[in-house]
Formats: structure tokens, C-alpha cells, sequence
């Protein structure tokens, strides 16, 4: 891979400082990323094992939730908030697979992923990327592109896979979910993933490695992770190890706890549906 910045990478990137968005790209092994978002991963690497197990664990679920949400829960348009740069299968992908007429928003803080995500969504008219902060939540609300390509008389399924853990408690994780479901139709879901706290090392060391390459990245008690979800009604099997976390299989027979690789302890999903 070549160390010199790319003409693909945008003017408002600093390639000497590593993004989420391009070190998550290098765990899952994209070539989308930077020699300092390469070395970042491999500080990841050396704080837990199989870190790249990790990212692709998330991303599994990732798609596991989007289908579920699309097949069983009938969910038609999307807002994917901390969508990350393409790579192998995409939430669009995902749920167009099952109904292509389904309409999806990408968002993400990061230029790069705007870039990226219009050269791979030049020839598709029911997707689109918007650059915005999901901190900045009313902003994402009353976006234009948001506002065109989603009905908010009906359900929307509000995805943030893998990013919640990047906004500090200081920043009121749970009052920035509430306040972008509160314009959702009754029937919308929330599909979330999040790095729980339970005193185990791989835990630990994951949010050490983002710590420090990338200065966010908190894990929380699991009662913590459950208030993310605003008390409405959690989808079978409710918030779980990524690995147990099969909603469109409730009878699959899952791992146990106990027999989990240590990196399998570091990622949980769930989506609950607003009534
Ligand atoms: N959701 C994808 C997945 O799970 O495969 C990508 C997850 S990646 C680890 C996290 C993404 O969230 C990155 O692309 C990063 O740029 C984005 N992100 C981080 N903080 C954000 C924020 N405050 N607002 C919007 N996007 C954010």
C-alpha cells in the first residue's frame, strides 16, 4: 500500500492523524486508510487479541440488524448514523437486497466517508450520504437530503452501529438518542451496538486502544447500555453479546458466555422498537 496521501483523500482531511472511520477501515482490511490508521489498528491488535475478529463481529451484526429490521419488522427507509466508509456489504446493500425500494441516509462526521460513499452511490437514487456530527442532532433531523429521502410519517430504523461509544457521558449519549427518536413514527426502530463493562481485560483493553489512537471509545456498565434504549420494547433475544445476537433466528442454539474468545466479550447489539 502506498504512504503518500492518495488524490481520492479530500482537501479537509489530515492524513497524519488517525480517523475512526479509517482505522476501523483497516481492521476490517480496506484499502481506504492511511499508514497512521494502520499503525493505530495495530495498537488495537496488541491491546486485545483477534481485534480484527472484533470489527468484523460488529459488522455482522450489522447486517444481521439491518435485515431483521427490513424483513420482520418491515422497516422501508433508514438513517444510518455513524455509517463508516464502504466496504464488503452496506447497510443500502442489505436492506435493497430484501426490498430494493428501500430508501437509505447515510451520516457520518468524517468527509471522507461523503466522498467515498457518492462515488459508490453515483447510479443509486434511493441512497444518499450526509455529512454531519450526531451530536448535531437537529441538524441531522432537519437536513434537506434527510428530509427528501425519508417519510417521517412512517417508521424509520434509527441505526448507530458501533459509535456510541465514542460520545462521552459528558455529552448525554442517551438524551442525543431520545431526542433523535422523539420526531419517529410509532413503529420506527433503534438498532444499536455498544462496548459494555464488565470488568473483563479484552474490554478494558479495547477502550484503552481507542483511548488512546483516537481519544474516545468508553465502555459501560450493561444496565448503562440498556438505558440507550429509552425503555421501549427490546426485539428477542433484547440486548446481547454480539455473538448470541440472532433476531431473526430466536431458536438458533448460541455459544456460551463462558466458552466466548476473549473478543467476543466486547460488543453487544439490540433493537427496540418505538410503540
Ligand atoms: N456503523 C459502521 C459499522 O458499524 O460498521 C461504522 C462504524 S465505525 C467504527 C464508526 C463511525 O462513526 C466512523 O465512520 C466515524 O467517522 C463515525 N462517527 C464517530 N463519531 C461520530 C459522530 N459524533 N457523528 C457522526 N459520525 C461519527
Amino acid at each position: 500500500m502506498n504512504d503518500a496521501v492518495p488524490q481520492w483523500s479530500p482537501p479537509e482531511i489530515d492524513p497524519t492523524v488517525p480517523s475512526t472511520a479509517r482505522v476501523y477501515d483497516a481492521l476490517l482490511g480496506g484499502r481506504d486508510n492511511f499508514k497512521v490508521d494502520r499503525e493505530a489498528a495495530e495498537i488495537f491488535a496488541n491491546r486485545i487479541p483477534q481485534a480484527r475478529e472484533a470489527a468484523r463481529l460488529n459488522r455482522s451484526a450489522l447486517i444481521r440488524g439491518v435485515r431483521y429490521m427490513v424483513r420482520r419488522g418491515g422497516i422501508d427507509q433508514i438513517l444510518d448514523i455513524g455509517c463508516g466508509l464502504p466496504t464488503a456489504q452496506n447497510t443500502h446493500e442489505a436492506a435493497q437486497e430484501i426490498n430494493p425500494n428501500a430508501r437509505v441516509v447515510y451520516v457520518d462526521n468524517d468527509p471522507m466517508v461523503l466522498s467515498h460513499g457518492r462515488a459508490l452511490l453515483a447510479d443509486n437514487r434511493t441512497t444518499t450520504v450526509v455529512t454531519a456530527d450526531l451530536r448535531e442532532r437537529g441538524r441531522i433531523l432537519d437536513h434537506p437530503d434527510v428530509r427528501r429521502h425519508l417519510d417521517f410519517d412512517r417508521p424509520i430504523g434509527l441505526v448507530i452501529v458501533g459509535m456510541i461509544m465514542q460520545i462521552s457521558d459528558h455529552e448525554s449519549p442517551d438524551d442525543i438518542i431520545a431526542e433523535l427518536m422523539k420526531p419517529l413514527a410509532s413503529g420506527s426502530h433503534l438498532f444499536l451496538t455498544a462496548w459494555p463493562d464488565t470488568g473483563h481485560p479484552a474490554q478494558r483493553g479495547l477502550s484503552q486502544a481507542c483511548l488512546e489512537t483516537l481519544g474516545n471509545g468508553w465502555i459501560r456498565p450493561i444496565e448503562r447500555l440498556e438505558r440507550h434504549f429509552q425503555g421501549m420494547p427490546m426485539v428477542p433475544p433484547g440486548l446481547e453479546y454480539v455473538s448470541r445476537w440472532y433476531p431473526e433466528e430466536p431458536d438458533r442454539e448460541v455459544p456460551a458466555v463462558e466458552d466466548f474468545e476473549p473478543y467476543e466479550r466486547t460488543q453487544m447489539a439490540g433493537i427496540a422498537v418505538k410503540p
